[in-house]
């Protein structure tokens, strides 16, 4: 930690906000952690995190670009216009009980929080209220908007409001994710990706007695899958393809009219992800032809690699380094590395350092789908420290600090750092000069252009009949106290 002698009257300021409302900002995390929404269902989650917005002065648009749980506030007016966004759905099968270094569930099958999400609307949620705070203590001109982003999990929201103008006015724009450190990275951070659904169609018959008859759906899937495991021999190891059967057919005996099957397809550039692509829609097409059915092809989203401008990182890190770790107790040290060992990772507990500024030159193979806005205006994400180091997300270990003291602390530490940050783009011209004069370099030549079809819908259906199934069960496990902002 830093002595508060260095600190600016904004930092200071901002600060005493986020400790003031500590117990807040743990409340929103916790609330939504037990909400557990997946993708396109976060209902509750959405109606929290707009209800504090709009009780902290924000006016809030609802339901944007056709996501009924997807979200604008603003606050303040004129330039420079400051975007902060973030995901809140959780995963599929990742009901875990918070707290405890086994397997253990809150809702054995239920979704549930297993990397952070949660935590990330409350750091969210805190940065955006005092910030707005800090602007009318300081008389800062600018906008603040504030973007929730539905269905991180499946890509799928923040594609769809950068196509629909959402982000033209911006200026700068800014991200925020748990991680098991306290840090900010510039360069080209995650990989593009297209997800889309290849639905085949065929004609049932019954398959003992007359199966000859019938045209099989389920035939098309399975050959697809066939032709893209052969095709992978000549994949660079950087790209991938994975997917799941969404529908398999009925029962055995009649043979499936229709099947579908559900693919991701990543690579280090958007160009690079559109050619996996096109080569996937020539396979399916040859299992079509191979299974006498027919194939139409559904794309769901289309993301572009995400990249950090290096001037905002840069004042992410500064700020970050002026908030310091949060000072772990012996108990979440312990938790932590009981974690590391029940989860085979490598066991040397909470992180006690911030790390320098760092700089990847080619992504991860991890994709968001805040890639998309990181290409129409500077932006940067940055990492908190609300979960373990070397736990894997989506995994029941990921789960189990997210509605705990360790998740608690990494949210003051990061809601601090992000608010302060976020300020000084209102009250230092020079950041947002710098950034647009990196932003242009660091494009170098190459134009955006979304790759999602300019018909596309959202997929508003996803994910609904896992959340009806078990909503009621999830339901007895809500926190009785809600948030409460001063
Ligand atoms: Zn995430």
């Amino acid at each position: 930690m830093t002595s508060g002698d260095n600190l600016t009257p904004e930092q200071r300021f901002v600060f005493d906000y986020v400790d003031r409302n500590a117990k807040a900002i743990a409340l929103t995390g916790d609330n939504i952690f037990y909400f557990g929404e997946l993708g396109m269902q976060e209902f509750e989650t959405a109606a929290l995190m707009t209800d504090l917005l709009e009780k902290g002065g924000f006016k809030v648009e609802r339901g944007i670009s056709g996501f009924p749980t997807g979200f604008c506030a603003t606050y303040g007016s004129g330039g420079p216009v400051v975007a902060i966004h973030t995901e809140y759905d959780s995963c599929p099968d990742n009901s875990q009980v918070s707290g405890v270094a086994e397997q253990k569930f809150i809702v054995e099958g239920a979704p549930g929080h297993c990397e952070g999400h949660n935590v990330n609307a409350a750091v969210l949620i805190a940065t955006a209220l005092a910030a707005r705070q800090a602007m009318d203590k300081f008389g800062l001109k600018g906008t603040l908007k504030v973007f929730g982003g539905p269905a991180e999990e499946q890509l799928v929201s923040r594609p769809y409001f950068v196509r629909d103008g959402w982000f033209d006015d911006v200026d700068l724009a800014f991200h925020n994710h748990i991680g098991g450190e306290f840090s900010a990275t510039h360069g080209v951070l995650q990989s593009a990706l297209i997800s889309a659904t290849f639905t085949f169609h065929g004609e049932t018959a019954h398959s003992g007695v007359a199966p000859w008859k019938g045209r099989d759906a389920l035939d098309g899937v399975v050959l697809m899958d066939m032709g893209l495991a052969q095709y992978r021999e000549h994949m660079r190891p950087e790209m991938r393809a994975h997917r799941v059967i969404t529908n398999g057919g009925d029962q055995p005996n009649v043979i499936p009219r229709t099947a579908a099957v559900w693919w991701f397809f990543r690579d280090q550039t958007a160009d690079g992800a559109m050619k996996l692509f096109e080569q996937a829609k020539k396979i399916a097409q040859g299992a079509a032809l191979m299974s006498n059915t027919e194939v139409t092809v559904d794309v769901q989203s289309a993301v572009w690699p995400l990249r950090c401008n290096q001037a905002i990182s840069e004042l992410l890190q500064r700020h970050i380094e002026a908030v310091g770790t949060p000072e772990w107790s012996a108990e979440e040290d312990a938790l932590a590395r009981a974690l590391q060992a029940k989860a085979n990772a490598k066991i040397d507990g909470l992180k006690r350092e911030i790390p320098p500024l760092g700089y990847l030159k080619t992504p991860r193979t991890s994709a968001n789908d805040a890639g998309d806005i990181s290409w129409k205006v500077p932006m940067a994400k940055f990492y908190y420290p609300s979960n373990v180091p070397n736990i894997n997300f989506h995994h029941w270990a990921g789960g189990v600090t997210l509605a705990h003291s360790i998740a608690h602390k990494g949210a003051v530490a990061g809601s601090k750092a992000f608010a302060a940050a976020v300020v000084e783009c209102f009250s230092n011209p020079a950041v947002l000069a710098e950034a647009r004069r990196t932003f242009k370099e660091e494009l170098g030549g190459v134009a955006y252009k979304s790759m999602l079809p300019a018909d596309q819908k959202p997929p508003v259906a996803l994910n609904r009949a896992i959340m009806d199934k078990f909503r009621p069960e999830m339901k007895k496990h809500y926190l009785k106290e809600r948030p409460q902002f001063s």
